[in-house]
């Protein structure tokens, strides 16, 4: 089929005109009708033709495209309202219903014909939960309290009440279509069309549940204890199967997502599986080196900070980071040195200072040394 000739297909001429085209198509799409040819493969596949080279050569864009390169396949999808677009045409099947494609193609005029009694699985339910960075890092148990749709336990989800079963819905005679004639820019065609008396179904509820009204299926309150893996971040979601609204006619239920948020540390800061934090130190401490406590996702530890540390120097704790969500192992603890500069000294404390600058030479400033090098390379009087 992919390689026949459209116009071919159509029976026109490659000239022909649109009116020409669509009156053409017209005719064939009638010929081909489903309600005509009932269970006919063949007529089936015909029409699948017909209406796949309308497509192309009724297009103005499609059909250049086809006299040049014989194919507009490229263009096949791309736009709305095609036919993939519609749901019909990659769908033809057991299913297969000429509303489908009129209703994508002049936009919808055409009831949706999907056989409403086969099993749609449930949709998902999203909720979010907060929780603290430490829970965040080590994993949690978090007891939740959702709302979902679940089947009605009293009719076992069947809608009918206890004892009771389905009838035939009268309406349709239990196909769930009816034929309508449909008055298209082609003249009057016959669709069918989803029965609302039963939804399309073919089945109604002569005592319908007391509980669900019939439906099948009632709102719930659900508790739910769900485990939060170790190492989880903000906003990363957890999916928990078959916790989510329940399906019709079987169709199982959909699942629950969490979304996670994670509440900031007045502290701890996290970058993907790496703890920040900042550390004051005092100038002295910088200077000559010292042992220092941190505080870590596991308690205090403590840090030797080497002699002549500077401003900003970063240093790495291994594996007192966040644990790998899926693996073993964690990230590291990076701590920031901050280093303060004494403020309100004493007459004594400035005094030995003083006598401390006095002391000092260029070979304790490496930066400041450097820095005069150069700028006297700029300057000659500096
Ligand atoms: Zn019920
Ligand atoms: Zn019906």
């Amino acid at each position: 089929m992919e390689n026949e000739d459209l116009y071919k297909i159509l029976g026109v001429s490659r000239t022909a005109s649109e009116d020409e085209i669509k009156k053409a198509y017209r005719k064939l799409a009638k010929k081909y009708h489903p309600d005509l040819n009932k269970g006919d493969k063949q007529a089936e596949e015909k029409l699948k033709s017909v209406n796949k080279a309308y497509e192309v050569l009724s297009d103005k864009n499609k059909r250049a495209q086809y006299d040049q390169f014989g194919s507009a396949e490229p263009n096949f999808g791309g736009g709305g309202g095609g036919f993939q677009g519609g749901g019909g045409f990659s769908g033809f099947g057991d299913d297969f219903d000429l509303g489908d494609i009129f209703g994508s193609f002049f936009g919808g005029f055409g009831g949706r014909s999907r056989a409403s009694n086969s099993p749609r699985k449930g949709s998902d339910v999203g909720i979010s939960i907060s929780i603290t960075f430490e829970e965040a890092a080590f994993g949690c148990k978090k007891s939740i309290r959702y709302n979902r749709v679940v089947l009605c336990s009293a009719c076992s989800g069947t809608g009918a009440k206890n004892g009771s079963s389905k009838v035939r819905c009268r309406t349709c005679g239990g196909t769930g279509q009816i034929v309508l004639g449909q008055r298209t820019p082609f003249g009057t065609i016959q669709t069918s069309q989803t029965c609302n008396a039963c939804g399309g179904s073919g089945q109604v509820i002569e005592h319908p549940c007391g509980v669900c009204n019939g439906q099948g299926r009632v709102r719930s309150s659900e508790n739910l204890e769900i485990e939060v893996p170790a190492g989880i971040d903000n906003g990363q979601t957890l999916n928990v199967r078959g916790k989510g609204n329940s399906g019709v006619n079987g169709g199982g239920y959909g699942d629950l997502h969490v979304e996670v948020g994670v509440r900031s540390h007045p502290i701890f800061s996290r970058k993907n599986n790496d703890v920040s934090c900042e550390i004051p130190i005092t100038f002295v401490q910088a200077a000559l080196g010292a042992d220092i406590t941190v505080p870590t996702l596991d308690g205090k530890a403590t840090y030797h900070v080497h002699e002549g540390t500077q401003p900003g120097d970063i240093f790495r704790l291994k594996g007192k980071g966040i644990p790998f969500i899926h693996g073993s192992g964690r990230g590291d603890q990076l701590v920031k040195a901050v280093i303060e500069i004494p403020r309100n000294l004493s007459d004594e404390q400035a005094e030995l200072l003083k006598k401390f600058e006095s002391l000092s030479s260029s070979k304790n400033y490496q930066k400041k040394k450097s820095f005069l090098d150069r700028i006297k390379k700029l300057f000659a009087n500096w």
